[in-house]
């Protein structure tokens, strides 16, 4: 008989202590679930690791059922499998880490986007909570109209999302992660300029901001070298708050 993965990914501990050591106070107040996909019964969707908002919400009978809920926070479900198929064995760790704090920087993000006012992502649900099946199906079209349509590879990953990993990638390689960092799927991986440059259009909020919460960060108007990086880029307003 084969063994059932477990619902959490095998070195979750390790992951989480670093994402908690990298976010500092944003994941203070927050659970940290990192989830198999298989374990979490969600079929393939096309992405290394998936995030929504309140996955964690969507997951959470499989979570309390496995007794590993412990109340609202970062969710994502990561198929272990995938990484494993693209990358060598040795590099797993690494990999697994870096789709983590990709993840993660969708999870800063995603506080208080299209609003004025920071909204706490772990207060209400939203009113019309997907079920996994819906999740993985909506998940799976949004990627074949990217394919058919020949949509941008940063397509997803706004500037706002961009920013944040630019923090979290700042703070992997003050803590000696640079391999994790550059492992970190965004910036030349999708088409932009590279990190590097993207950390010298924020080097004062990078430093400054080093021992603060991010999402604060990303709710202040970003430095004009990172909006004008970002138009080059793009070739569309930089859209910050989004
Ligand atoms: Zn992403």
């Amino acid at each position: 008989m084969q063994a059932t993965a477990a619902l959490t990914v095998a070195g979750s501990d390790r992951v989480e202590a670093l994402l908690r050591q990298i976010a500092g106070d944003d994941l203070n107040r927050e659970a940290v679930y990192l989830l198999n996909r298989e374990a979490a019964r969600m079929e393939q969707a096309g992405f290394l690791g998936c995030y929504y908002e309140a996955l964690d919400l969507v997951l959470r009978n499989t979570l309390a059922h496995a007794h590993e809920w412990r109340g609202r926070g970062f969710c994502a479900v990561i198929d272990v499998a995938a990484i494993r198929q693209h990358h060598e064995a040795a590099a797993l760790d690494r990999l697994l880490a870096a789709v983590c704090v990709h993840e993660l920087a969708h999870h800063l993000e995603a506080w208080g986007r299209l609003s004025a006012t920071p909204r706490p992502i772990a207060s209400e649900p939203p009113p019309n909570l997907p079920t996994v099946v819906a999740l993985v199906a909506q998940w799976r079209d949004q990627n074949e109209a990217r394919q058919k349509e020949s949509a941008p590879a940063w397509t997803g990953h706004g500037a706002r999302f961009h920013r944040a990993l630019a923090h979290l990638c700042h703070r992997l390689k003050r803590e000696g992660h640079w391999g994790i960092a550059t492992a970190t799927l965004g910036f030349a991986g999708y088409g932009l300029s590279g990190m590097a440059k993207y950390e010298r259009t924020l080097a004062g909020e990078l430093l400054s901001g080093e021992g603060s919460a991010i999402r604060p960060i990303l709710d202040s108007h970003p430095p004009p070298a990172f909006e004008a990086l970002w138009e080059r880029d793009t070739g569309q307003p930089c859209f910050w708050w989004y």
